[in-house]
């Protein structure tokens, strides 16, 4: 017997290799190990409740056949299995926790179908060459994380919620922007079923926990000729007021509007000498027929246009993509300087208020750099704070949590690695239920639902009927 890599199984890892043939696998401890990882040590906490967490053996299949023949065998051995696309979620919600069998689908990488307003592709493909692919067509990806030079579309529908797009189309959930999901099921023979409409949120930012995502079928949108604009403030409630004015614009139309604390721009050293120093800063992507509305609107809200580059510009400069500064790559460039950064996920009042920003501010402390976010919810402008925490310890932490809730700013816990910690708050029994019916032995990714032990045991149509309001 081969020895267990996460020191938690008992399997005969040689045999389990063998089984799996022909689809790849990889045995070789270091890269089991470096795979067993995503994002999580953004997190102090996380780092620590995580960083010995390993898979004991990674399968790498290459079609759909594969990855049902990955699950049967997982199946008939009651192995735990963790999906695992880029690796770039951040809250370890692609770390087996239980060891077991890591699938990578990063080979399931085929763009399948591109058609007026949707591309069809393998859940493996990079976001990053399904954007190149749709841009021959004059078309891009909806909605796309920064991540998207890394990060697999099925990830990004099993983990992520929103990105750049989401000013202009909102959450990766509303309607029409997931038009598909093919997903099989882990049984003795994997049967494959289709989620459309409404329906793919049974399975979207599930954590890969009731279904495995072979193919997504995403909406298209026509692509714009993008301009990479930065311009500076004096002042952070100013940055946040013109930040929600240029969302909320009749005449420009963004697809990403961000605003950064003036500190945190301190450790953006690929900026120096294209962004004025110890300013506050409003990143955005603009169409080129709006920069002169976009110029106009900066100046009323008293800053200074410092950058306005197209991608190709961008590139000529040696600068990257403007939205690797913004959402959690914001986090990313504090982290590459200063390992003791970490960060937040809190929401904010709506609509959007500067008076309320600069009223909070005070009382967050110098520990607190604030960095926002600007989405459509619901028909609304929404923003997010997503920001820098000098971390002392967790008690901190959470006092400064709590200073954001009792100000009406409620906080979606970063530092949790259970899925109804984080991003979705509570339960989410539709998504309990399709386990059931997919997963009947709980083999996915479990451990990352602290519900799921309460409700296994009764039927789909059960769990599912305890969802609030069915
Ligand atoms: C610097 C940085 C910036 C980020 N920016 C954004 C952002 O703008 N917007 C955003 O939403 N998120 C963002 N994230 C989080 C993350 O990058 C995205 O959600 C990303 O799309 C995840 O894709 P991935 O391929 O890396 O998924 P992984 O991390 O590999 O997986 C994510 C989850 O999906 C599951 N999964 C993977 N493949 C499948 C499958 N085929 N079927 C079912 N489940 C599956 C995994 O088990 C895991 O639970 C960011 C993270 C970092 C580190």
């Amino acid at each position: 017997m081969t020895e267990s890599i996460s020191g938690k199984s008992t399997f005969d890892w040689h045999a389990i290799a063998t089984e799996l043939a022909p689809v790849e696998t990889i045995s070789e401890p270091v890269l089991v190990k470096k795979r067993s990882r995503d994002f999580f040590w953004y997190s102090p906490i996380l780092n620590q409740d995580l960083r010995r967490a390993f898979g004991d053996l990674v399968a790498v299949p290459k079609t759909a056949q594969d990855m049902a023949h990955c699950l049967s065998v997982a199946f008939a051995h009651e192995i735990p299995v963790v999906l695992r696309g880029g690796g770039t979620g951040n809250y370890g919600q692609a770390v087996p926790l239980e060891g077991g069998l890591i699938i990578e689908t990063t080979s399931m990488n085929r763009i399948l179908e591109i058609g007026d307003g949707f591309v069809r592709a393998e859940a493996g493909a990079l976001m990053k060459d399904i954007n190149d692919a749709l841009a021959e067509t004059g078309q891009e990806l909806v909605i796309f994380p920064s991540t998207q030079d890394i990060a697999t579309i099925g990830g990004f529908v099993g983990g992520g919620s929103s990105g750049i797009g989401s000013v202009a189309h909102g959450m990766l959930r509303d309607p029409g922007n997931l038009i598909a999901l093919k997903v099989i099921s882990v049984e003795e023979t994997p049967r494959e079923l289709v989620f459309e409409g409404d329906d793919v949120n049974h399975i979207h930012h599930a954590w890969g926990m009731n279904g495995v995502i072979t193919e997504v079928t995403i909406r298209a949108v026509p692509r714009r000729d993008w301009i990479g604009c930065m311009a500076t403030f004096d002042n952070y409630p100013a940055t946040y007021a013109a930040g929600y004015a240029l969302a909320s614009a009749d005449d420009v139309s963004p697809k990403l509007v961000s605003t950064v604390d003036a500190r945190i721009c301190a450790y953006f050293p690929r900026l120096e000498g294209h962004i004025r120093p110890d300013k506050h800063l409003m990143v955005a992507l603009v169409p080129a027929e709006d920069v002169a509305a976009y110029r106009d609107l900066v100046t009323r809200h008293g800053g200074q246009v410092d950058l306005t580059m197209s991608e190709d510009e961008l590139k000529a400069n040696n600068l990257p993509h403007v939205f690797e500064f913004s959402y959690n790559h914001t986090t990313l460039q504090v982290l590459k300087a200063d390992r003791s950064a970490t960060y937040l996920q809190v929401g904010c009042p709506t609509p959007p208020d500067p008076q309320a920003i600069a009223a909070l501010r005070p009382q967050l402390g110098d520990d607190v750099w604030q960095h926002h976010e600007y989405a459509l919810l619901n028909g609304q402008i929404v923003t997010f704070d997503l920001p820098i925490i000098w971390f002392t310890d967790e008690a901190r932490l959470r006092q400064i949590e709590a200073t954001y809730e009792q100000n009406g700013f409620p906080v979606f816990d970063a530092h949790t690695f259970m899925v109804e910690g984080g991003g979705l708050k509570n339960a989410d029994y539709r998504h309990l239920a399709w386990k059931k019916r997919l997963d009947p032995k709980g083999l996915l990714n479990s451990a990352k639902s602290r519900e799921w032990k309460n409700v296994r045991h009764l039927p789909a149509d059960e769990i599912e009927a305890m969802t609030p309001n069915s």
